[in-house]
């Protein structure tokens, strides 16, 4: 009998569509498309290029055999050949995302080092930028991306970079101020990474924050011995009688009147208020206080003051910072340690004598060339970044800085250079040093 074939009815499919087959010839099942449906990973994680969907007469998909190309394989090829032009830059960034997530993983089960008062790992903080309707994140801004590094109880950690570079989200995301995307955060050999903020208010008096600008962070309605002893009664660190005197100890320690007391901010210049804020940061007994550009909202005269007093308190209290600040000259005067960000990365990190007397990274010896030197006889050779840091949202691929690095090479085009110590303690991610072992 003849049939005939309703109008609009969907055709039946012919023919299977073609399996798509890794290197051993078995089919691939397992697959992860990327947000433009062209890069997938098979169940290993492992990235594989896929042409464009082909359809049949009838609309059925029809993917083509791909041989794997091992992306390892193919970037050993790329550097030993030094040829690129067949490289592909999306392959290599999802080989890049998976390695990282991979060591990120390795290092999770690691214990934290006993002698560190804080061990950041792998530390991320994305912000979502754009969602479907669906609510599905299609654009990150990646602020901080894969941060790592340890500080021991006593000492001063200096960070670095320009504005924008994640300095700031990245001592927010230590305190928990924000809800890291991943990675570890070691207080005490405790990660703290997961907590919530119950389980944060206990370590709350051990963890502070000293703000950039002294006159938003005060409440204009309470008095000096009100924002002093709020946080004091709620800690329960001193009994309501003895709140007072408490006090009055903790203004003495930082350089301000007893009669300041009744007070209230607007009284004060900018340097008295930066001392009210350091004691509130005191006044609840931390171990470490994040202390974010507290003087670069002051004059020359009067930030030296604070440093001072940061400096003492230290010596006295054995408090540990993470003093962060884009003013080399009062970073090299407070800090043990230094961090250079680049763009959410770390790319250099080490002690103060090793980045200051040798710079390995371009961007960290950029940044030194523009320090005056008090000297007339040291002749001072400016190196000059050419170009605007690009978005976080939307990074170079390679080296993040290749764009404006003066000693760019093709492999920083396509390669992300890996994160690695070079002498002891004194870590750098460049390709101007070997990659291998
Ligand atoms: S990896 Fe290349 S582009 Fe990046 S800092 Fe080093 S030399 Fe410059």
């Amino acid at each position: 009998m003849k049939s005939f074939k309703r109008a609009g009815a969907k055709p039946e499919p012919k023919g299977d569509p073609i399996p798509l087959l890794d290197a051993d010839g078995n089919p691939v099942t397992e697959l992860k498309r990327d947000k433009k449906g062209r890069l997938v990973l098979d169940k290993e994680g492992m990235p594989i290029k896929v042409p464009a969907v082909k359809r049949d007469f009838y609309g059925n998909p029809l993917y083509e055999n791909v041989p794997y190309t091992d992306p390892e394989e193919a970037r050993k090829t790329a550097l030993r050949s030094g040829d690129f032009a067949e490289f592909d830059d999306e392959t290599e960034a999802a080989y890049e995302q998976v390695l990282r997530e991979r060591a990120a993983e390795e290092d999770s089960s690691l214990a934290p080092d006993p002698d560190a008062l804080l061990e950041v790992r792998h530390l991320k903080m994305y912000f979502p930028l754009k969602k479907t309707i669906s609510g599905k994140v299609t654009l990150w801004l990646r602020a901080v991306d894969d941060v790592s590094f340890k500080l021991h109880a006593g000492e001063t950690l200096g960070i670095v970079g320009e504005s924008g570079c994640g300095k700031t989200t990245m001592g927010r995301s230590i305190l928990k101020l924000y809800q890291p995307t991943g990675g570890q955060i070691f207080f005490d050999q405790t990660d703290i990474a997961g907590y919530n903020s119950k389980q944060m208010r206990p370590l709350r008096t051990k963890m502070q924050i000293i703000f950039q600008d002294p006159y938003s962070s005060l409440p204009p309605r309470s008095t000096v011995g009100g924002i002093l002893s709020e946080p004091v009664l709620v800690h329960k660190i001193a009994s309501k009688q003895d709140v007072r005197s408490y006090v009055l100890k903790i203004m003495e320690q930082c350089g301000l009147r007893d009669y300041y007391y009744e007070r209230y901010p607007h009284e004060f210049s900018g340097g008295q208020r930066q001392r009210i804020c350091i004691a509130r940061a005191l006044s609840v007994n931390p171990k470490l206080v994040i202390c974010d550009e507290p003087v670069s909202a002051l004059d020359v005269s009067i930030q030296a003051q604070i440093i001072n007093l940061l400096k003492h308190l230290q010596e006295q209290l054995g408090l540990t910072y993470v003093f962060i600040s884009h003013d080399l000259s009062v970073v090299k005067h407070i800090s043990d340690k230094i961090g250079v960000m680049y763009l959410g990365s770390m790319v250099e990190f080490g002690s103060k004598k090793d980045i200051f007397s040798h710079p390995m990274h371009p961007y960290t010896q950029a940044l030194f060339s523009a320090v005056p030197n008090p000297n007339p006889d040291v002749k001072m050779e400016r190196i000059v970044l050419s170009g605007d840091i690009p978005s976080p949202a939307n990074p170079p691929k390679g080296c993040k800085f290749h764009t404006r690095c003066p000693k760019c090479m093709e492999v920083c085009k396509h390669i992300a250079p890996q994160y690695r110590e070079y002498e002891k303690g004194h870590f750098v991610a460049c390709h101007c040093y070997p990659q291998e072992d």
